[in-house]
């Protein structure tokens, strides 16, 4: 049997209540030693109780106790909450006692792991609630709490049935039919199989938006020194992080910091200005900035528009254009709309550059700063994605139901070729198995380790 776990449910910190949080048969009797009189709990109440240490006898604290019987529990064992005041020492203490009386620290994600192996969610709802708890906008937190709500395997049980049905079908011809299935059979088997493979495809293909929202972006500003780098990163920021100096030179490492535009997580870097330099300190800036540049979604280019274009600026361009890039000419309120026109132009033709990738700002009073946030996003999700429908956020589904969907388009393939059963059933047991990996039902163990030790302690 299992043996009972421990953990902190909340961070560890100050705070108003802290949760610990037992999973496992001796969840109850292990509690009833730490309250002080009787406790016979009520399943699913909360019981205000004092806790004390039964060596001491001495009051710990007072908390709220509530205790989930088996099966009607998040693990489907016993737990029991103990939601104390929010002292990181007190929150040791109690823990410790929960140790000292034989209950085991809970590796990451053991509690869902065990919600899992006694039948409580799926695979896709447990990763759910890590992606809920790691969401970092509000569209990827609604994307975990769909696939919570079981979405995600909705969608792909009729698929996984209809598999399963050609499956039979095609077993049974090799165990009753002695010689090929007949023309209109195969035919039908054929537009299945094609609709299963169109299907599988069509949720694969929403992992794009999906990723998106998950991961977001990474940024990297670029340009020679003073062209406006930190005050660009501070405005598109809404706050003063970086240094902004009138010394040339002066950012000397990267800058990282998180934003959203349109829901998308947005990571940008602040580098070093990028310029051959005998500063030893400066050099090492200006190396990891080209990591960071050849490392990056996008890398925009600050020219700063009220000086002349320098060779500087010009290598600095020449070494982005095969990356993903954006230029953007700051310091507008400086210059004439004639000279941006020209400028703008002149970027167009000597670098190929579109006009819809030259934004023009003044990161000083914010003018432009809009339309720029719209030409970092839109190359990537040209509508707003944050309302779509269900989307695949996760690499790992992504890449069973490409795998999935490889299988049965070789079956359907074979099918044409009317090569024999058994050849073309290979392809769909492995689809079947891929799509089983995504819910968990065909989930090795080594794989739910892995798979659960990117959970949090205490989930
Ligand atoms: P960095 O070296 O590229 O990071 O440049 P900074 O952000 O430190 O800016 C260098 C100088 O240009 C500072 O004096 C800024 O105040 C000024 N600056 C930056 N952006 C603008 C702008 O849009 N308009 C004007 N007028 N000045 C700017």
């Amino acid at each position: 049997m299992a043996k009972t776990i421990v953990a902190l449910a909340t961070p560890l910190g100050r705070s108003g209540i802290g949760v610990i949080r037992l999973s496992g048969t001796d969840s109850l009797s292990l509690t009833q030693e730490i309250v002080a009189d009787d406790f016979n709990p009520h399943p699913r109440v909360a019981h205000l109780k004092q806790l004390r240490d039964p060596r001491t006898n001495g009051v710990i604290d007072e908390a709220l106790i509530t205790y989930f019987k088996t099966p009607h529990s998040f693990t489907g064992e016993d737990i029991v909450e103990i939601s104390c005041h929010g002292s990181p020492v007190l929150l040791r203490q109690v823990l410790d006692l929960c140790l000292r009386l034989g209950a085991r620290m809970a590796e990451a994600g053991e509690f869902s792991l065990r919600a899992l192996a006694n039948g409580r969610m799926n695979l896709a709802e447990a990763e759910a609630i890590r992606d809920l708890i790691d969401a970092q906008t509000t569209a990827s937190a609604r994307q975990a709490v769909r696939q919570l709500r079981g979405e995600f395997s909705s969608q792909l049980q009729p698929i996984k049935d209809d598999l399963l049905d050609v499956i039979v079908v095609l077993e049974s011809a090799i165990e009753f039919v002695e010689d090929d299935l007949p023309e209109f059979q195969t035919e039908s088997l054929k537009t299945r199989l094609a609709g299963i493979r169109d299907e599988v495809g069509k949720i694969a293909s929403t992992f794009q938006a999906g990723k998106l929202i998950r991961e977001g972006l990474k940024v990297a500003l670029v340009g020679r020194p003073n062209v406006g780098k930190s005050s660009l990163f501070n405005a598109l920021l809404g706050s003063d992080r970086a240094i902004v100096t009138e010394i040339a030179g002066t950012t000397r490492d990267q800058i990282h910091e998180k934003f959203t535009i349109d829901n998308i997580p947005i990571s940008l870097m602040d580098t070093a200005g990028l310029r051959e330099t005998a500063d030893t300190v400066e050099s090492i800036g200006v190396e990891r900035s080209r990591t960071a540049m050849a490392d990056a979604d996008l890398v925009i280019v600050i020219i700063d528009g009220s000086e002349e274009f320098m060779s500087e600026d010009r290598e600095i361009l020449a070494s982005v254009l095969g990356l993903n890039h954006l230029i953007v000419i700051n310091k507008t309120d400086k210059i004439s709309a004639i000279r941006i026109k020209d400028l703008s132009r002149d970027l167009n033709s000597a670098f190929h550059t579109p006009h819809s990738a030259i934004a023009k700002v003044s990161a000083k009073t914010g003018a432009g700063l809009p339309e720029l946030q719209l030409a970092i996003v839109r190359p990537f999700a040209p509508h707003d994605i944050s309302n779509s429908g269900f989307l695949v956020t996760d690499a790992r589904h992504f890449d069973l139901l490409r795998r999935a969907k490889d299988g049965v388009d070789s079956s359907l393939l074979l099918l044409e070729q009317k090569t024999s059963e058994e050849i073309v059933l290979v392809g769909l047991h492995n689809a079947l198995r891929y799509l089983g990996q995504i819910t968990g039902e065909t989930t090795t163990e080594d794989m739910l380790t892995r798979i659960f030790s990117t959970f949090c302690i205490g989930k």
